[in-house]
């Protein structure tokens, strides 16, 4: 079965593609597998995702999100889209602290790869985890955070899929909060000479910038 990242600019031909929906069933796969390697949304551009082993998904693994005391911090299953945790969180009156442009990505995917929003004082998604449920290659698992296996806890903070399947991950949120967005349209002159006072302002700010006749680069 061929598969292919959000672009088409990776393709692989997995011997296997698998969704297991337990933990007993993801660590059949992983122990049985030659090699495995995980996807999230495939939105990865580089090969992040390709193998000719088992690519598991766990978009449908079973489980469900889980808050400490004070509501600060949330675990939530690893496979789930950034839209699907958004929406159960919003539920429960909690947001993320930043995001990218776009949601389909799994929070594994997203946290494994630095994803990042804008804003000058917000951090990737990565700044965000507080810790790891992890299987390991023999189907064990095994929990990290900043203090119980803290080398782990930051290579998985940014793991390229690299040490272990990332079964849930906790992350920090906020109170529900709301955006208001603005979209304007300035030469670049004056985006370039406003940057550091837009930056400022704003809790987020980005430019697109699309060329005409009297540009001579582009930049985003
Ligand atoms: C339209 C578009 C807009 C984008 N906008 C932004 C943006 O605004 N900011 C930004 O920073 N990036 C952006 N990106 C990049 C994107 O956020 C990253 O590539 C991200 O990794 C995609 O998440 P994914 O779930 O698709 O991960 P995938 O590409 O599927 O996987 C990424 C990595 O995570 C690993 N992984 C996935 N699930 C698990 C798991 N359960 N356990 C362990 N490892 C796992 C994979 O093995 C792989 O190494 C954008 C991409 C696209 C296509």
């Amino acid at each position: 079965m061929q598969w292919k990242n959000w672009s088409g600019s990776v393709s692989a031909t997995p011997q296997h593609i698998a969704r297991p929906k337990t933990e007993t069933e993801l660590a059949a796969l992983v122990a049985q597998a030659r090699k495995v390697r995980v996807v999230g949304a495939g939105h990865s551009f580089m090969p992040l995702c390709e193998t000719d082993g088992t690519l598991l998904s766990l978009s449908e693994l079973e489980g469900g999100i889980s808050f400490n005391a004070d509501k600060s911090r949330v675990w939530a299953p690893a496979g789930w889209s950034l839209a699907k945790l958004t929406s159960v969180l919003w539920e429960e009156g909690t947001s993320l602290i930043n995001q990218g442009d776009v949601n389909p990505q799994a929070l594994a995917g997203a946290i494994g790869t630095g994803t990042h929003g804008t804003g000058a004082s917000l951090g990737s998604l990565s700044t965000a985890a507080r810790g790891f449920r992890l299987m390991m290659p023999d189907g064990a698992i095994v929990t990290c955070s900043e203090s119980e296996r803290p080398d782990l806890f930051q290579a998985a903070r940014l793991s390229l899929g690299l040490v272990g399947v990332a079964t849930q991950i906790e992350i920090d949120v906020l109170p529900a909060y709301h955006l208001e967005e603005k979209v304007e349209t300035y030469p670049l002159e004056d985006v370039e000479a406003r940057w550091d006072e837009l930056a400022a302002k704003n809790r987020h700010v980005e430019f697109l910038c699309f060329r005409t006749a009297s540009t001579s680069s582009s930049k985003r």
